[in-house]
């Protein structure tokens, strides 16, 4: 048993052949969500953080678009930076997303937020999630793991 859930005959689809990400790219992807990470905006939970996503241009060229947390007095109002790295992304006209690495102050690999995992999906159910905590070590996932069954476009009917 390994625990999950087993659909229907057919529901199941093998597991597609996951990405990478070469060292370089992670090192550029995490220096780049530490750099974010000074901009993020938080006084209430003083817990920083700064997102780097890996983005792909129509001609296959790589960029870098980096969000951070900013908070808010009326706290729900505030964005994670994850979602942050995302607006900025899709703004400048990037819908293919690689990798993201998310960079923090704690002493151990921070996982994405639930809202964030979902907002990810929508673009890259197969995004590499790189999280890089203050001192600890750096922790790879893959979005299809950390958000199994997730909710996508292709979710709601269609004419
Ligand atoms: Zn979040």
């Amino acid at each position: 048993m390994t625990g999950l859930p087993v659909g229907g005959r057919g529901l199941v689809a093998a597991p597609a052949q996951p990405a990478m990400i070469s060292e370089a790219e992670t090192q550029r992807l995490v220096a780049a969500a530490q750099r974010a990470r000074a901009a993020a905006y938080a006084p209430y939970s003083g817990f920083r953080v700064g997102a780097a996503l890996l983005c792909e241009d129509d001609a296959g060229a790589d960029a870098i678009v980096v969000g951070c947390n900013v908070e808010n007095a009326s706290y729900p109002a505030g964005i994670c930076a994850e979602r942050a790295a995302v607006a900025a992304a899709v703004t400048r006209g990037f819908r293919r997303f690689r990798a993201i690495a998310i960079a923090t102050e704690a002493a151990s690999a921070t996982s994405p937020c639930g809202i964030c995992r979902q907002v990810l999906a929508e673009f890259a159910p197969e995004l590499i999630v790189v999280s890089a905590p203050k001192d600890g070590d750096t922790v790879h996932w893959s979005l299809a793991t950390l958000l199994p069954f997730a909710f996508l476009p292709d979710s709601l009917p269609r004419d």
